[in-house]
Formats: structure tokens, sequence, C-alpha cells
């Protein structure tokens, strides 16, 4: 059988690393897009081609769309995407936020995520599946802590249904799923490091999750044992 090929966007750290691990070892082929740490995206393409994937790795900044054409002019063909790269900003009110952050989030969170997406739709065939990775947040609107990304992952929501209803004739799935509280550096980036700890007694399990579940679940509704699975958002947040 012909072996399938993965595009996973931030797959330098995280989630997205969690993903090439599961990927390689369900045997998928990788590419692994990364923005500034090559250290990890490195290590992320050693671990999945020790379980035998075929597997690039590929710079790009996703929210600067030029660097997306470049991204994808090296990519004659998908099977998949996981459209996972994103960003945080540190915690403030829209009171505080100025058109800068707004508009990075928006680029890197939004259009970025919609490029990507509309690249890959290209290079797809029937069978083809896109997994967006939203978040929570985009139910839960994170005033008080970062309301400009929940809105950009609300965007990720409308557009994965918007976006599912455009391809399925074509016979390609577009999900997403919304992790809660896991257990990654983006805290970290954000300015809060101790953010998952500090909130996981709020989670109903109360605990963090781990990026292995985020990942298995994407790997699931990349699979064929989801292929009546398309337009809709699953949270893997321990029913926060
Ligand atoms: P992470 O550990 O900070 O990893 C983020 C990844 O995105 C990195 O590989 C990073 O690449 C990449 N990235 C960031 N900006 C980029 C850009 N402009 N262009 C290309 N790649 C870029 O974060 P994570 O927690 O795994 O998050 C992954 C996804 O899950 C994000 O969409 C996030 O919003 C979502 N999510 C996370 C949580 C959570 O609690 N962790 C909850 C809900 C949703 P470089 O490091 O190479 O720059």
């Amino acid at each position: 059988m012909t072996r399938k090929t993965i595009l996973i966007t931030g797959a330098s750290a995280g989630i997205g690393a969690a993903c090439a691990r599961l990927a390689a070892t369900r045997g998928y082929d990788l590419i692994l897009g990364y923005n500034t740490d090559r250290t990890g995206a490195e290590a992320a393409a050693a671990e999945a081609r020790a379980a035998g994937a075929d597997t690039r790795i590929l710079q790009a900044d996703v929210g600067d769309p030029d660097a997306i054409a470049a991204l994808f002019a090296q990519i004659p063909r998908l099977d998949g995407l996981i459209n996972n790269a994103g960003i945080v900003a540190p915690t403030a009110r829209l009171t505080d936020m100025d058109h800068a952050r707004l508009r990075r989030m928006f680029d890197i969170n939004v259009i970025g995520a919609m490029l990507v997406a509309k690249e890959a739709v290209l290079r797809m065939q029937a069978g083809g599946v896109i997994v967006n990775v939203s978040s929570v947040a985009a139910r839960l609107g994170s005033g008080n802590q970062y309301l400009d990304y929940a809105a950009s992952k609300a965007a990720i929501d409308a557009f994965t249904k918007g976006l599912s209803d455009e391809v399925a004739p074509q016979g390609i799935r577009v999900v997403a799923v919304r992790p809660g509280i896991i257990d990654t550096d983006i805290h970290a980036k954000g300015g809060e490091p101790d953010r998952a700890d500090r909130l996981a007694p709020l989670v109903p399990m109360k605990r963090k999750g781990r990026t292995d579940e985020v990942a298995a679940t994407i790997l699931w509704l990349m699979s064929t044992e989801a292929s009546y699975i398309t337009g809709t958002t699953l949270d893997v947040s321990g029913g926060r």
C-alpha cells in the first residue's frame, strides 16, 4: 500500500511534535513545519525517522503569505494536514491590546491556518483529511486572559465547518480539535510558565492534559476509523 504523507505545522514543539511521534508509528511519512526552533524540528524528525517515517523538515512563518507559498512550492501532494502552528500573547484586557498584537494573532492563528489549508486542499485527493487545532478558548472566550486568542480560535471553528462543506463532495474531510489546558511551553511563551498547573484544579478531571492525549485524538480523526466525521470539533479538555 502507498504510504500517506502528512504535513504538520508547528511540529518543533508541544502538540505538533507529539503528533509527529505518533504519526510516524502509525505508518505515515511526514513533512514537519517549524518557524524558529530548528533544533526542536530536527529532534522531532530524528524520532520520526527512527520509527520508520520518511521525514522532511521545512521552515516557514505561517504569518507570512510568501513563506507559505515557498513552503508549498516544495510539496507536490498531500494526504493529510495537521494545521497546528499557533501562538498566544501575554495576559491582557482588550483595553490594553493594540493593533499590532491583534494583527499578529490573526495573521498567524487565522489567516496563516486558512492559507495553509487552502494550499493543502489544492494538493489533496479523495481521502484527504485536514485537522485544525482550535482551543476550548473558542467556547470560553478567555476574557481577562487573552480574548484575542479565543476569538482567533473561534474563527478556526467556523472555518472548519465552512471548508468541510466546500470540500466534502471531493471526499476531503475537515475537522477540528479543541484542546483544553495542555502541558506545553506555549504557556511560558505567553509569559505564564505556571499557567497549566494553576488552572488544572478548574478542570473537572482535576489535571492538565498531555500532548500525547491530543495527538491520539488528532491521529484518530486523521484515520479511516473517523471516515464519516467531518465539519465538527472535538474537545480534548478533561471536561472543561
Ligand atoms: P508550542 O509548544 O508553543 O508549539 C507551537 C508550535 O507552533 C511551535 O512548533 C512553533 O514553531 C509553531 N509556530 C508558532 N508560530 C509560528 C509561525 N508564525 N509560523 C510557523 N510555526 C509557528 O504550543 P502548543 O501548546 O503545542 O500549541 C499547538 C497548538 O495547540 C496551537 O495552535 C495552540 O493554540 C493550540 N492549543 C494549545 C493548548 C495548550 O494548552 N497547550 C490549548 C489549546 C490549544 P517554532 O517554535 O519553530 O517557532
